[in-house]
This record gives structure tokens, C-alpha cells and sequence, in this order.
């Protein structure tokens, strides 16, 4: 194939390359090095003479350095490769184009070809179109980006991990040295640095809350970048890796008792810092001249480069993992500054936390946090609801535009971060958490009472959970048991499925917790979003409706057998509720109650009393009731899954949140023939579903004749107040000619709030 001509001084480059050529490129990148800190020492050097020697040494077609400038933008100031009329004349936004995200993103690109990339921005005045194959590295100093360098190739190829490796070694020294180049701006800051700026996000963790900036990244590149002892450097290494190692002991002693499941977070988290390539990585690199940090730094930076890639979000999260001990071993090497001892009220702000990075900052005291990269279903979020510490997922480049100690607001609510707010923006929030707080102290007085109508009837409000220190939330929301204990949390949380002595023991301290109050546990509800991280299943189209939850459970009934014996055993001598998610049929139903009664024939002592029930999830077991209500002994309803199915509408996608409503005729008229039918059949009824939480839908669950509902500890008080000031003879005709008028299929929630607002209700 003819190939175009390369330009001077630039060697073939390509995905097949001879091992001679790999060999070539290893001295190449000593010499360069070489090179470079030699020129750096005697202060000779400019950046399109770099540009040329890179390019020369890489044997990459162009290499090009871009820098920012204020007003979020990028300029290319070098290039050995583009055209040279393009230099100084072509800009970027951040955020815009490969390089562009790579600045905002703080975060290395290597593509085989950037041109079929979803964000390539074209700019036809480099000649950049002639160029398949790019690498683009950040280039960073104290926490800022300062901005970009790239290698480009004419052949569609990744570029080899030792070449990202040395690109990357260059962009640290670059952030070191280039303000002295004088054509980083580094004057006063600019107009942007003064005014308000929003993030947006979505909720992991609710709540609202106002602080001061903590981001959290690597605060500076490594001030040493070589070192020219190697053996020195891999001794600073070994100390660094026990010390970091220590302080990660001495947190899981601190913060978690023995027994708690959540343990199983930390250990495997240890586990995977202990292993993989990387260190062998660090280790090369010293070898090849750096220092320790440099090279720390350096196999954390391909890292972050490689979880991009990775589509698992809990794989993504077992890296995050990594990255906290990556940063435990650069403060251990000085390289990045100690973390404060408190930091009472302030605001996290993280690329990513791991759990146990999560536990440190939260002994230390902050007031809730913002990470760029979370999955809802993530470590953080998880451990973020448990702990009562607002959260939000916040977009790419948040940790890189703020500095520590700038006021911030975190709306937790609505899932937005504001940099320093408008006066009037903060008056109103703090309005807002003000009214917050006297309500939450009016509220607090419904700990210890029933939960009871104004008319006198009497509902039953109990917790969702799924983690063993949840249940703290029993006191204080004097909540009348656990409705719903979501069993896969805790293996989510730990990454794999617990033995049975382990769940056992779960359960055990479960029931012992929730001192003689009802206790369900719904088993495994494994697969849609709720993916393990050795789940290697293809990729579906639909995983909300794939082979996921009791399904997987029946057809694999090991782990189920195992699941149930566990809850026989843990719940030995006290009384037993066992809930099965995603019944689609009587004979699922059926097929694992009888797994569970095969297990506890198996069994003795066994628990007092056995109860089996069932998830109302999926709309067919509506059209089986008779036979269900025959050989169930109590249904929930699952709204999130029952609205999804039902509507035929994803309850992951934004665009159709709120679009069909539970408050609605048909689905209030489903659920009151529910209930009835229960009653009549003497089988237990109760809602389970995010909605049981919403104070309005709650009082409409009530009102057509629901008595028991299920809810996350922060709706009880609020759930409780609203029904205790309600009174039910009084919205019953309301209510029905609501319906009457809805028949349609519209959301009633309109008009009954205007209703409940006019009755004076603490909606
Ligand atoms: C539901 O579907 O309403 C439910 C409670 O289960 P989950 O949210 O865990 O799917
Ligand atoms: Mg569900």
C-alpha cells in the first residue's frame, strides 16, 4: 500500500512494527529523556524545538502542544507535523474535541483512530484529518490543567503503553517547567475564577447542604520527576507501600467492627491494591529513571486512561479501589500534600472515591461530596445512603475548575453543585435549609409516636435497608420493622455473592437488631443494574427483562439453596419472612418455596415461624391472583419495577421520569383491587416501591386502603406527620372524583397537591 510521505525526520510509524523498532524506541525514549533534562538544566529549549525532538524520538508523524488560555479555552502554541499556519492561530474550547476533553477531563486519550471518535472536533486548518491514530496527555500542575500534549500518526494504531508512558513522563516535566516559558498566562485570575458556576449531576444520596471546596485529585505532578539511584527509589517504594498499607489496616480496625459485612468492602479492596500489573509498572519505570513518585503517578495516570474504557461500572469501581492506594502511596512519598486531620463542613469533590477513602473523609468530617465518575449503584452511593451524607455524580473536569476553600452549595436534591453562589442563589438555599431544619426538629416528634390518621386509622411504616448499619435507622425513625431488606446490597457492596456462614451471620445480627420487629428479606434480586463484578454475561438488549433476579436464582439454584439455608440459619428460633423479587408466574413462585422448604426440611433447629412471600413486580401475576393469593402469605408491591413494566417505560431514563404516574387512575385502581384482595384472602399487603416514600403518594396508598408501607428511613417522619394531619373521610370523595376525572390515564398529582396545599397538609 502506498503510504504518504512523512514528514522530516519522523520514522515509519505503525500497528505491525518490528521488535527491532520497539528496542529503537526504548533507547529513543532514554535518549530523550537524556535529552530533555539536559536542555531543562542549561534553560535551553522552546516548545516547537520539543515539539520537533518528540516527534523525532517517537517516530510519531506530529507532535503538538496546546495550552490554556483564559475564557476555558485551549491554543495551539507548537506543532511539528500540523501546519505551521495553524500554530497560534487555532483554538479550542475545553471540554471540546479530543483535546479538548482531555483537558477537561484531566484524563490521557489513546485512539487508533480519533477521527471516527463520537467528540472529534474537526479543524481542516491543521491538516489534521490526514492523521488517524492520537494520543492525547494533559499536562498538569498543582491540580490544574495547564494543557495538552498530543502525538498523532498517520496509520489508524493505538500507541504502545511504553510510548504513553514516556508522553506522559514529558507532560509531567512540561507541567513543571512551562510556566517559566512565559506562554502560560499564570497573571491575575481571570473573569471566569470570579463567577458562579453550576455542575451539573445526578442524586446519589439526597440531602442539601453549603461548605467549602475539598478537591480531592493529585494535587501537584511529582516535583521530582527522575531519580538517578534506582535502587533508592525502589526501597522509597517498599516503604511507601507498607506505610499506605498501614494507614488502610488501622482504618478498617477504626471504622468497622468485626462481623460487619461491610468489611468484605475494605478486604477486597485491599486485596485488589496488593495485586495487578501496575506495581510491576511502577517498578519498570524506576527502573528506566524515575523516581518513585514520578512512576506512581505515571501508572495511576494509565490507569485512569484504561477505566475509561471499561463499560462494567463495578469493575470501574474495583479501580477506583486501586486509585485510593495510588494516592495513599504518593502522600507516603511526599508527593502529594497530607490530608487534613479534619474537615469538618466541607465538600468533597473526587474523580472517584473508594469506600474506604469514603469511611476516612467521613471520620474526618465532611459535610457530603460530588464525584465525577459513580454509578448509582457504585460503592460510593451505596455507602453514601448509609451514612447519611448528601451525594451527587457531578460532570467530568469539576475536580480541575475548583479550588480549596471556595464556597460551595451541594443540592443533593436536585443533583447540582454551584461554585461560589450568587448571594441571592445562597440566601435562598439558606432559607430553604433553614425552614429544613425546623422542620426536621417538628418532625423528630413523630419518632415515638404511631402512625396514624387524623380520622384514627392505622398504617404500619417500615424501612427499606440492605446494609447491616442501616439499621440504625429503626431508632431513629421509630420505623415498626424492615420491610424490605435488599439482600444483593451487601454482595454488591463486597463484589461477589458471601458464604453461607457470612450471610448467616448477616441475618442473624439483622433480626437481633431489629429486636423482635418484622423482618423481610427479599433474596437475591441480582442482574439489570445490579451486576456483580465477575458477572461476565454478554451484554443484552434488555436487562431489565433478561435473565436477571429469581429467574437466575431457578435456574442456577445453587446460590439460592445457599441463600435460603443462610436465612434459615440466621434466623434459627425467631420468625423468618422470605420474599422472592421478579415473579412472573405462580409456578415461579412455587418452585422456590419449595426450594426454601426442601432447605428448611434440611434443617433443625429451624426458625419459629416461616412466612413466603412474593415481589409484585412483573404486571402477569395480576392475571394469576387467585392461585397467588392461595399460596402466598403476603405480596409487596414494587412500584419502581411494577411502573416500568406496566407503562412498558425504563425507570433508568431520564427523559421518562414523570411521564406515567403512580397517582393515576388506572394504577390506584389496580392497587386498591390488590389490597381488597388480599384482605379478603387474608394475605399480607404492603408497597415497597420508592413511591411508599413520597408523603402524597403515601396518604393516596392510605387513602384507597393500603395499611402497610415500606420506605428508605428519610421519608418515615415526613410520611408520618403527613398522615397524622390528614384525614381520610375527608379526601375519600376527593379522591374519587379525581379518579373519575382522570380516567384517562393523567397524573392526579396536580390537582391533589393544590388540594392538600388548601387543606394546610405538610406535604
Ligand atoms: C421495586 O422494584 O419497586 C423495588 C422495591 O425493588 P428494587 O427497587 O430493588 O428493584
Ligand atoms: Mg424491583
Amino acid at each position: 500500500m502506498k503510504r504518504p510521505a512523512k514528514p522530516r525526520n519522523a520514522a515509519p510509524a505503525g500497528a505491525l512494527k518490528p521488535p527491532r523498532e520497539r528496542t529503537h524506541r526504548v533507547a529513543a525514549s532514554r535518549r530523550l529523556f537524556a535529552t530533555l533534562r539536559e536542555r531543562l538544566a542549561a534553560g535551553d529549549w522552546s516548545l516547537p524545538e520539543l515539539t520537533r525532538l518528540i516527534a523525532s524520538e517517537m517516530a510519531a508523524d506530529v507532535c503538538s502542544i496546546y495550552i490554556t488560555r483564559p475564557g476555558e479555552m485551549l491554543e495551539l502554541v507548537a506543532s511539528f507535523g500540523l501546519k505551521p499556519q495553524s500554530v497560534g492561530q487555532t483554538r479550542l474550547r475545553i471540554g471540546e474535541g479530543i483535546v479538548g476533553i482531555a483537558a477537561a477531563s484531566a484524563t490521557a486519550f489513546n485512539l487508533a483512530d480519533a477521527r471516527s471518535h463520537p467528540d472529534f472536533a474537526a479543524r481542516p486548518d491543521t491538516g489534521e484529518n490526514d492523521f488517524a491514530a492520537m494520543l492525547a496527555v494533559p499536562i498538569r500542575r498543582a491540580g490544574r490543567c495547564l494543557g495538552v500534549i498530543t502525538l498523532q500518526d498517520r496509520i489508524a494504531r493505538r500507541f504502545a503503553a511504553m510510548e504513553a508512558d514516556v508522553v506522559s513522563t514529558i507532560a509531567m516535566l512540561l507541567g513543571e517547567t512551562i510556566t517559566n516559558l512565559g506562554v502560560v498566562q499564570t497573571g491575575p485570575a481571570s473573569l471566569g475564577d470570579a463567577l458562579s458556576r453550576r455542575y451539573l449531576g445526578f442524586a446519589l444520596a439526597p440531602g442539601i447542604i453549603a461548605g467549602t471546596a475539598l478537591p480531592l485529585g493529585r494535587a501537584s505532578a511529582p516535583k521530582t520527576i527522575f531519580a538517578p539511584d534506582p535502587a533508592a527509589e525502589h526501597l522509597r517504594l517498599n516503604r511507601a507501600i507498607a506505610e499506605s498499607e498501614a494507614s488502610l489496616n488501622a482504618l478498617i480496625a477504626e471504622t468497622l467492627p468485626d462481623g460487619d459485612t461491610s468489611r468484605d468492602v475494605l478486604d477486597a479492596y485491599r486485596m485488589l491494591a496488593q495485586s495487578g500489573g501496575w506495581l510491576e509498572r511502577v517498578r519498570s519505570a524506576i527502573n528506566e529513571g524515575l523516581s518513585a513518585e514520578a512512576a506512581v503517578d505515571q501508572a495511576g495516570a494509565a490507569l485512569h486512561a484504561r477505566m475509561r474504557r471499561i463499560a462494567d461500572p463495578y469493575l470501574r469501581e474495583r479501580l477506583a479501589d486501586i486509585e485510593d492506594m495510588i494516592e495513599r502511596m504518593l502522600t507516603a512519598l511526599g508527593a502529594v500534600p497530607p490530608r487534613p486531620d479534619r474537615a469538618d463542613g466541607m465538600i468533597l469533590i473526587a474523580r472517584r472515591l473508594g469506600p474506604a477513602e469514603l469511611l476516612d473523609w467521613h471520620r474526618r468530617g465532611i459535610a457530603g461530596f460530588a464525584i465525577e465518575e459513580a454509578s448509582a449503584n457504585g460503592h460510593a452511593a451505596i455507602l453514601a445512603r448509609a451514612l447519611d451524607l448528601p451525594a451527587i455524580a457531578i460532570e467530568a473536569g469539576a475536580v480541575n475548575t475548583i479550588t480549596a476553600n471556595e464556597p460551595v452549595l451541594l443540592d443533593a436534591e436536585t443533583g447540582v453543585l454551584i461554585l461560589r453562589p450568587d448571594p441571592d442563589v445562597a440566601a435562598a438555599y439558606d432559607r430553604a435549609l433553614a425552614t429544613r431544619s425546623t422542620r426536621n426538629a417538628e418532625l423528630a416528634e413523630f419518632r415515638t409516636r404511631p402512625a396514624i390518621t387524623a380520622d384514627g386509622t392505622r398504617l404500619t411504616l417500615m424501612l427499606n435497608v440492605g446494609l447491616a448499619f442501616e439499621l440504625d435507622q429503626l431508632e431513629r425513625t421509630g420505623a415498626e420493622g424492615i420491610g424490605l431488606y435488599r439482600t444483593e446490597i451487601a454482595a454488591l457492596a463486597a463484589g461477589r455473592v458471601p458464604s453461607v456462614a457470612d450471610q448467616a451471620a448477616e441475618y442473624r445480627k439483622v433480626i437481633a437488631r431489629a429486636g423482635g420487629t418484622p423482618v423481610v428479606f427479599r433474596t437475591l434480586d441480582l442482574g439489570a443494574d445490579k451486576i456483580l463484578p465477575n458477572e461476565t454475561e454478554e451484554p443484552v438488549e434488555n436487562p431489565a427483562m433478561g435473565w436477571r433476579s429469581l429467574r437466575v436464582g431457578l435456574d442456577r439454584p445453587a446460590v439460592l439453596r445457599r441463600q435460603l439455608r443462610a436465612l434459615l440459619i440466621g434466623a434459627a428460633g425467631a420468625d423468618l419472612s422470605v420474599m422472592f423479587p421478579m415473579v412472573a408466574t405462580v409456578a415461579e413462585f412455587r418452585a422456590a418455596r419449595d426450594l426454601l422448604e426442601s432447605e428448611a426440611s434440611k434443617l433443625s433447629p429451624g426458625p419459629r415461624s416461616l412466612s413466603v412471600g412474593t415481589m409484585l413486580e412483573v404486571p402477569s401475576l395480576l392475571f394469576q391472583l387467585p392461585g397467588l393469593l392461595a399460596e402466598a402469605d403476603f405480596l409487596s408491591v414494587g412500584t419502581n419495577d411494577l411502573m416500568q413494566f406496566l407503562f412498558a417505560a425504563d425507570r433508568g431514563t431520564p427523559r421518562l421520569a414523570g411521564r406515567y404516574d403512580v397517582l393515576s387512575a388506572p394504577v390506584l385502581e389496580l392497587l386498591e383491587g390488590l389490597a381488597t384482595a388480599c384482605r379478603e384472602e387474608d394475605v399480607g399487603f404492603s408497597i415497597c416501591g420508592e413511591a411508599a416514600g413520597r408523603p402524597l403518594d403515601a396518604l393516596a396508598f392510605a387513602a384507597i386502603g393500603v395499611r402497610t408501607l415500606s420506605m428508605s428511613g428519610g421519608s418515615i417522619l415526613r410520611v408520618k406527620a403527613l398522615l397524622a394531619s390528614a384525614d381520610l373521610n375527608v379526601l375519600h370523595p376527593v379522591l374519587r372524583e379525581l379518579r373519575r376525572a382522570g380516567a384517562a390515564g393523567t397524573s392526579l398529582r396536580e390537582p391533589l397537591t393544590a388540594w392538600a396545599r388548601e387543606h394546610n397538609l405538610p406535604i
